[in-house]
């Protein structure tokens, strides 16, 4: 008997970078894994039937770098330099947070995840165990990662993140993991990376960072340290566990190196990284070299939304615009970012991302009968260049089906909206003399 059968599916397969569908397909899930996909399965063999007719089941999208809770500042502050952006803004706006706006605002993030098709995401923030709390609520899979600075706190913010790691680990059925969260280079000392690292080795578990995101970051950590940010976590031991960098935008000839020999991930987040002028990686430079790319939103605070759709459209967008070259980045290429890779970056490889026998029932299942989507002539391109969020009508994680019809079955989306509604203002009061750290100008 088999828990959940979705019928009459186009059910996309990517292989290697090309994409295609099969068509009218049903999808069985037993035990929250994918039993059987096949053209016809018996509905008497379920318990229950989602008929998906004109709908393409897709894996679950994986964002591979949020903030989540930073949708609290969606739209706070725009159209300044990223020293600005930081020092100004974020920093000090950031000092305002407490626990309960960090699991509310976890929420709407998770919520607008769930709408708009993610199933995984990597979350990169504070006060993690309110995250986790909401993530375990959602029914969402979740990697993360406390972040952390160098300061006189240090030592006990190491501590008290290690003990998130241990609270954590494998919790909610296996859907959550735990890393380590060393914010970067410029608001970590080598030292405290070193020790980082070894706390990562102690846990058995892997950390995520930013590195590399402007081309004055790595000016100044080559006058600081005479190597590269990427030199600098290698050389701090960050590298020997599993690794997953944020932006890498900037990355040298012999960065891509230690990159793909250390199996380092990166994730790149383009809407942050065109809107704030960061630059953007190579990312087919990268995948060329051996390095796993996925991609992420970054916090809602400079995306403005958690859209991974628009995130694979993007990115598909600037490799062929920077490149001058249409072939560049081709649709099961750039869908295949968004999904497989984003699972691969998180450890996740063979657990989720793909619509396969064996792995975890993490799918989405998305409309095409708006204008917008019609006719129809190849469901890929239909999916990545015309499809919007909103066509998304039915999530599903390790086999619970967490959005039906576009209705929220884990998350009160109005109580949600309501409580972000009645902390904006307070979260966006600034004072100067206070910030959670400093950006080097
Ligand atoms: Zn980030």
């Amino acid at each position: 008997m088999y828990d959940l059968l979705i019928t009459g599916a186009d059910v996309l397969q990517i292989e290697g970078g090309a994409a295609h569908v099969l068509p009218r397909h049903a999808i069985a899930v037993a035990g929250g894994r994918i039993a059987a996909i096949a053209p016809a399965i018996d509905v008497g063999l379920a318990r229950e039937t989602i008929a998906a007719r004109g709908m393409i089941a897709i894996p679950g999208l994986v964002n591979a770098h949020a903030h989540m809770a930073m949708g609290l500042f969606r739209g706070v502050v725009e159209d300044v330099p990223v020293e600005e952006w930081f020092n100004d803004y974020i920093w000090p706006l950031e000092t305002n947070l407490t626990d309960e706006d960090i699991y509310w605002g976890a929420l709407l993030g998770l919520a607008e995840m769930i709408e708009s098709g993610v199933t995984c995401v990597a979350d990169h923030y504070f006060a993690m165990d309110e995250v986790a709390r909401a993530v375990e609520e959602s029914g969402l899979r979740a990697n993360l990662a406390w972040a952390v600075f160098s300061g006189p706190n240090e030592e006990p913010t190491l501590a008290r993140t290690a003990r998130f790691v241990e609270r954590w680990q494998g919790a909610a059925g296996g859907r959550i993991s735990a890393w380590l969260g060393p914010h970067a280079p410029y608001t970590c000392t080598t030292d405290f990376l070193a020790r980082v690292a070894v706390e990562a080795g102690r846990l058995s578990t892997g950390i995520h960072i930013h590195l590399s995101e402007t081309a004055d970051q790595v000016a100044q950590s080559l006058a600081a340290h005479g190597k590269t940010p990427v030199a600098v976590a290698h050389d701090a031991g960050l590298f020997e566990v599993p690794a997953l960098a944020a932006h890498v935008a900037h990355p040298t000839d012999a960065d891509v190196s230690i990159l793909a020999s250390h199996g380092v991930a990166v994730a790149v987040t383009p809407k942050t990284e065109m809107k704030l002028a960061l630059g953007v990686a190579p990312v087919a430079d990268l995948r060329a070299r051996g390095v796993t790319v996925a991609l992420g939103s970054d916090g809602a605070a400079s995306n403005n939304s958690y859209d991974m759709l628009e995130a694979a459209r993007l990115v598909a967008l600037l490799e062929k615009h920077t490149r001058r070259d249409a072939r560049t980045m081709p649709i099961g290429e750039a869908l295949a970012l968004a999904t497989r890779e984003g699972a691969r970056a998180l450890g996740l490889a063979g657990v989720t991302g793909e619509l396969r026998e064996g792995l975890q029932a993490d799918i989405v299942l998305v409309r095409h009968d708006a204008t917008h989507t019609q006719p129809i002539h190849s469901q890929p391109a239909t999916l990545l260049y015309s499809a919007r969020a909103s066509d998304v009508d039915t999530l599903i994680v390790a086999g619970r089906v967490l959005m039906r019809g576009r209705r929220l079955l884990t998350i009160d989306r109005r109580r949600v909206m309501r409580e972000a509604a009645r902390r904006a203002a307070r979260l966006t009061s600034r004072r100067s003399d206070r910030r959670i750290a400093h950006y080097p100008a």
